[in-house]
Order: C-alpha cells, then sequence, then structure tokens
C-alpha cells in the first residue's frame, strides 16, 4: 500500500511507522558513535553497553530480572528476533499458537522455522478470545504460543486475566510464550502493560522481545532484542549469529543512550500518541466507519460495512485513488481473506498535518455523518 500510496500521491496511514523525526538527543549519539569509529562489527550477540541498558530498563519498566551476559540478544529489529527465537526453539512438526488478526510475519516466522502456525480467533469489538477454543488449539505438538501486547493491527493490550490464562495453558501444556511487546509503552485510557515472563512459572518458559522501532521512533535503525532464560538465549544467539551477525554497531551505542531517557520521555510519548489517536479516531466516526478505540499500539481497525458494498482490497484501493488515503485491507490480518473483507486498518503513527490533511480527504470523499 505505501507504494500505490506513492503513486497516487496519497496521504500514507497504511504501514506502520512514524512520519515524524527520532529524538534529537538519540540522533546525535548515533553521530558521536560513527564519528567515534564504533564502525566495526559489535559482539555478534550485542553490545555490552546496549545489553546493560536493555537489562536496566527491562528490570525497571518490565518488573523482569535480566542478566545481561546470559539473557539479552540484540538483533537487527524484533522481526529477527522473532525469526532467531522460533528457529532456535522449534522442531519441524511442532505448532505454535498464533492470535488471529495477526501481524504479517508470525505465520511466515513458523512456516520458515518448519513449524504450523494454528489459528485462535480474537473476535471483534472488543477483540477477546474465547477460553476454550484456546485450550482446545494446545495440544501434545504445541511448542509454543506468540503472544503480542500491544497487539498490532487491532490496539487490544491483554489483560492480566487472559495472560493468566494462556500461562497456565503454557505449564499445562510444557509449552513457551514468544512475547512480542514492542508496543508495551505505547498505551491509553489507564491500560497497563503486563510482561508475561512475570507471571508465576512463566520466567523459564517466556522469550520476551522488543526493540528501538517503535517507542523510540526508528523504525531503520534495525535494533530489537530477545530476552529469555540462559539455555534457550544460547540458541537464539547461534542462530542470529548466521542470520545476521550483528546489528549496526553504532546505532548500537546511540540506543543504549536511549534506553536511558527519563521517564518524561516515555510519559510524553503515551500522551502525544493518545492525541493523535482522538483526533483520527473521532473523524473516522465523524465519515461513518466502525471502530473501537485501541487501547495501545497506534493504529485503529475500522469496520468499512456501513460505507461500502466494496471488498476491503477494493475500498482501499478507492479510498487511496488520486491524492486520497492509503490504508492497509484487513484481509492481510487473516488466514482466510474474507475475515478481514469488511476490515481497513489505519496507522496513527503521523505528524499532525499528515492527520489533519488526511481528516479533510476523508470528510471530503465519505461526508459527514453527524
Ligand atoms: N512486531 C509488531 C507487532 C509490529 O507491528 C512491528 C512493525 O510494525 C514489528 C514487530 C517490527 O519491529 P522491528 O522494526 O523492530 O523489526
Amino acid at each position: 500500500m505505501s507504494r500505490v500510496c506513492a503513486r497516487e500521491k496519497g496521504i500514507n496511514l497504511a504501514q506502520g511507522f512514524p512520519d515524524f523525526p527520532a529524538p534529537q538527543a538519540m540522533k546525535d549519539a548515533g553521530c558521536r558513535a560513527i564519528q567515534a569509529d564504533i564502525n566495526q562489527y559489535a559482539v555478534t550477540w550485542g553490545a555490552p553497553k546496549l545489553r546493560s541498558a536493555i537489562a536496566r530498563r527491562t528490570e525497571s519498566y518490565n518488573r523482569i530480572a535480566v542478566d545481561a551476559d546470559r539473557m539479552v540478544t540484540v538483533c537487527c529489529g524484533a522481526t529477527e528476533a522473532m525469526i532467531a527465537t522460533l528457529m532456535a526453539v522449534l522442531d519441524p512438526g511442532d505448532e505454535v499458537i498464533v492470535f488471529e488478526p495477526f501481524y504479517e510475519n508470525y505465520g511466515p516466522d513458523c512456516i520458515l522455522s518448519g513449524a504450523v502456525p494454528r489459528m485462535v480467533k480474537l473476535r471483534g469489538p472488543d477483540w477477546a478470545f474465547d477460553e476454550r477454543e484456546l485450550e482446545r488449539a494446545f495440544g501434545p505438538k504445541t511448542r509454543a504460543i506468540i503472544v503480542n501486547t500491544p497487539h498490532n493491527p487491532t490496539g487490544k493490550v491483554f489483560t492480566r486475566v487472559e495472560l493468566e490464562i494462556i500461562a497456565k495453558l503454557c505449564q499445562r501444556w510444557d509449552a513457551l510464550a514468544v512475547t512480542d511487546e514492542i508496543y508495551e509503552y505505547i498505551l491509553y485510557d489507564g491500560a497497563e502493560h503486563v510482561s508475561l515472563a512475570t507471571l508465576e512459572g512463566m520466567a523459564d518458559r517466556t522469550i520476551t522481545i522488543s526493540g528501538l522501532s517503535k517507542t523510540w521512533s526508528a523504525t531503520g535503525w534495525r535494533i530489537g532484542w530477545a530476552i529469555a532464560p540462559p539455555e534457550i538465549t544460547s540458541g537464539i544467539r547461534k542462530v542470529h549469529d548466521f542470520l545476521t551477525v550483528g546489528a549496526p554497531a553504532p546505532l548500537q551505542d546511540a540506543a543504549a543512550d536511549a534506553l536511558d531517557f527519563g521517564s518524561d520521555y516515555f510519559r510524553r510519548l503515551a500522551t502525544d500518541y493518545r492525541e493523535r489517536r482522538d483526533l483520527l479516531a473521532s473523524a473516522l466516526v465523524e465519515t461513518g466507519f466502525g471502530l473501537v478505540p485501541p487501547r495501545g499500539a497506534y493504529y485503529i481497525m475500522t469496520d468499512v460495512s456501513r460505507l461500502t458494498e466494496l471488498d476491503d482490497v477494493r475500498f482501499a484501493m478507492q479510498l487511496v485513488a488520486q491524492g486520497g488515503v492509503a490504508t492497509v485491507p484487513g484481509s492481510s490480518f487473516f488466514l482466510d481473506p474474507k475475515d478481514g473483507r469488511t476490515i481497513v486498518r489505519f496507522c496513527f503513527a503521523k505528524k499532525r498535518e499528515t492527520l489533519d490533511a488526511a481528516v479533510r480527504v476523508l470528510r471530503e470523499r465519505l461526508g459527514v455523518r453527524r
């Protein structure tokens, strides 16, 4: 959709990346690191300075005890951390439970690791899962479950109670949990971020993945990490070594400084995103989209059935045409495209003027319904 958007000279609310600058202090630190000649390979599994900063931050925010030397692998983004983890822990024929709608990479990651993804539905409007359906998905072949909270694309933040259900099933079936917590600081309306690794019995069976892309608005830096018990970390590090050798050395150095930003930075990030969410959500409601405001991350899933008879792909193409607004068709988040037929996803990680321009176009094209 980003390519279609460029062709149509549209406004890109499709792909999940900010169109505003990364933090100045982090950019300055990156320039200094390059000038200081931190330009050769870092330690394969991450520069010690960054691993220590990750351990500090994860201990203070997520309340997970982290040994920087034995439990952290720095990767080229959460994307690599996820596939390196899955390749390290899965054997051919293993099953991995994935909640649907899903972030696009999880299915292919499982398949590339020789495993079979098993979908469990999150159902709108509040994107809850059915406990019995989840129970039925677990079995002797289940090796892992992937939990993404806050969740892309729905904006769901898994509650402690939901995570306890997942934790119990993981222990019953001796399965691992791989969590993708990349949006962990982007929370609204008092939502609480709970790391699955902190629940009873889960520290030894959880791999916690996060990164720089979303919290520090730097998707192009390609810095992410996996935190896991030492034996699992040893496997992840081997796969990581053969996949990419290492993440960019000067950017690791700068990322370490950014991880130590004070609490104001993280508060401000969430407040700014809430303002963007509210601006876009109210314009979407006004123009006829159905939605439940997200409690985390920076996307809004919308139901377009009141607006069109077209399917999601055709509607998205029509909306972006000739200087319109780009979205992601809902079918990209489901195994069966029919399940996303009436859904499109908007991303609001955008400058105020980008969102204002998008709102103007939506009002012009769809009209205001109240
Ligand atoms: N995980 C989720 C849930 C995402 O939405 C994204 C990007 O959109 C990523 C991971 C990618 O993270 P990274 O840029 O660190 O590879």
